[in-house]
């Protein structure tokens, strides 16, 4: 049964890949901005941005990490632009089992866009501020959402990370090293 609507701010970053030249300084800005402590390391690995790049053929597509999904896709559809073959996994925003793409280089934890949430707000988040050539803007919109629906939806932080390290490590593992640190060993 649909509840109370109320009003949402909708945070978006639009995308011109015409304008993008694929030098990474969104990827590099993101992982600074990130990292622990703050501004402490600039691995692009740890970046919830990744730009497909193709030099050769001037294709650089940025792409935001979206949610992690277990599930792998059983698909695998090819895209032919401009004479080169993309697997459709290259557009693909999940971090998933398949790829080490969008997980945290060191604890296997997937890695999200956040939109730089953070206290104090940044006016425009770090990707957007260090995308000199204007392929990435920011723009806030209002939208009416149904306050339950929003309450459903989505699994919280700890249970993607808990579910990527048992992924990575295997619930065995995980169960002995949770004991161990609770023993204090
Ligand atoms: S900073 Fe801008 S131009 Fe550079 S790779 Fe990122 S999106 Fe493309
Ligand atoms: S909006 Fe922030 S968290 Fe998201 S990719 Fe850009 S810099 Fe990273």
């Amino acid at each position: 049964m649909a509840g109370e609507k109320k009003k949402k701010i909708v945070k978006v970053i639009k995308i011109d890949t015409d304008k993008c030249n694929g030098c990474r300084a969104c990827e590099v800005a993101c992982a600074i901005f990130h990292s622990k402590p703050q501004y402490s390391g600039n691995n692009p690995a740890k970046s919830r941005i990744a730009v497909l790049r193709d030099p050769i053929k001037d294709i650089f597509v940025p792409v935001y990490a979206g949610e992690y999904t277990a599930s792998e896709c059983t698909g695998r559809n090819k895209y032919v632009i401009d004479g080169r073959e993309f697997d459709e996994c290259d557009w693909c925003k999940a971090s998933c089992p398949s790829r080490s793409l969008f997980k945290e280089p060191d604890s296997g934890l997937p890695l999200k866009c956040d939109m730089c949430e953070s206290d104090p707000p940044l006016e425009e988040p770090m990707c957007v501020q260090w995308c000199l050539s204007d392929a990435l803007t920011y723009e806030e919109r209002e939208v009416e959402v149904d306050e339950k629906e929003e309450e459903k939806k989505k699994p919280g932080e700890m249970e993607l990370g808990l579910e990527s390290l048992v992924d990575k490590y295997g619930m065995e593992k995980l169960l002995d090293a949770i004991a161990r640190m609770s023993r204090g060993d």
